[in-house]
């Protein structure tokens, strides 16, 4: 089944009214029964290392290309998910399946200095084997912790239950690192930047988006920066897609870069090459 073939805008066609059910309802069931064939895959987003000008880093990205819905985003139906417990196994496939491809690129392209980031929900968090079960996939496939970054939103550490102290300490523990996703948009309680160790924040598109508009929001941005960057994390901006924001944020320090100026996601098999070729400047 060809993904980029599916029609843009099926979803649009769909309409679950016609079947009399709410959307939600059709939703949930296609995507129970997509876990279970091949409608769900990941892409890979190159992240470059402003210093060197390499790739450093690459977040795995879901898709759905449903045989009945057509491409639905994961904006969509992620939320759909972590409305009951279909989040952990899909959470779970991402992460056997994001480690399984990273260890066969770690043995076929010497890639392994790249750091692979994967997105998790709350619920991943609750379960209080998330951590042991995180482990014995990195074992299986020979991966190092320090090469996996766990993207976490502000919501997640908001909902302070004991489970995410417990589950980040023994995630401290193991090794892998912890990033802050969409940084800025949610609560922003700055008191959770000191209560749990986090190694990477990243600022969200949102924000540099609005680069180019109005000063104020460069001064926030460059506060961000300088504040994540005394805390000791490292910063890592989203949605870059002109040269003009790459130059801004380069300027003040960012770290990484992340956006369709560097790359859309990619294909699996497209990422190597990607990764070995894309040695230079081009983005700054
Ligand atoms: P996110 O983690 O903040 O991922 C970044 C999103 O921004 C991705 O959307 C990416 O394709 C998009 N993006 C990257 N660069 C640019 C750019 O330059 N311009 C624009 N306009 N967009 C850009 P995507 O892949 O649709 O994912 C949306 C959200 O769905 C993700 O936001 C994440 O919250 C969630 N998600 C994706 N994959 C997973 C997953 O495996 N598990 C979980 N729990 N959530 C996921
Ligand atoms: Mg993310
Ligand atoms: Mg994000
Ligand atoms: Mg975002």
């Amino acid at each position: 089944y060809d993904a980029k073939k599916a029609g843009k805008g099926q979803i649009r066609t769909f309409s679950p009214e016609m079947l009399g059910l709410p959307r939600e309802a059709i939703l949930d069931s296609a995507l129970r029964h997509a876990l279970h064939t091949d409608e769900l895959y990941l892409l890979y987003q190159p992240i470059v290392d402003v210093q060197s000008g390499e790739i450093r880093k690459f977040e795995a990205l879901i898709r759905w290309s449903s045989k009945t819905l057509g491409q639905v985003p994961p904006d969509q139906f992620i939320p759909i998910a972590e409305d009951s417990d279909l989040i952990l196994e899909i959470g779970e496939w991402v992460i056997a399946t994001a480690c399984a491809q990273f260890a066969e690129w770690n043995s076929r392209f010497a890639i392994g200095h790249c750091v692979m980031s994967i997105n998790i929900s709350a619920a991943q968090l609750k379960d209080s084997r998330f951590a042991a079960k995180l482990q014995s996939v990195l074992q299986q496939h020979g991966l190092q912790p320090s090469q996996i970054e766990l993207e976490l939103t502000e919501r997640v550490l908001i909902d302070d239950g004991d489970y995410v102290r417990r589950s980040l300490n023994e995630l401290n523990q193991l090794g892998v690192r912890i990033s802050l996703d969409d940084f800025g948009t949610g609560y922003s309680a700055l008191s959770y930047l000191t209560k749990f160790q986090i190694h990477t924040l990243k600022i969200d598109r949102s924000f540099v988006m609005r680069l180019t508009e109005n000063d104020k929001l460069q001064q926030l941005v460059s506060s961000i920066i300088m504040m994540g960057q005394k805390l000791g994390m490292s910063l890592v901006a989203e949605g870059v897609e002109t040269p003009y924001q790459a130059r801004t944020l380069s300027a003040m320090g960012c770290d990484f870069l992340q956006g369709y100026l560097i790359s859309k996601p990619i294909a699996a098999q497209d990422m190597p090459a990607f990764v070995l070729s894309h040695t230079g400047r081009q983005t700054s």
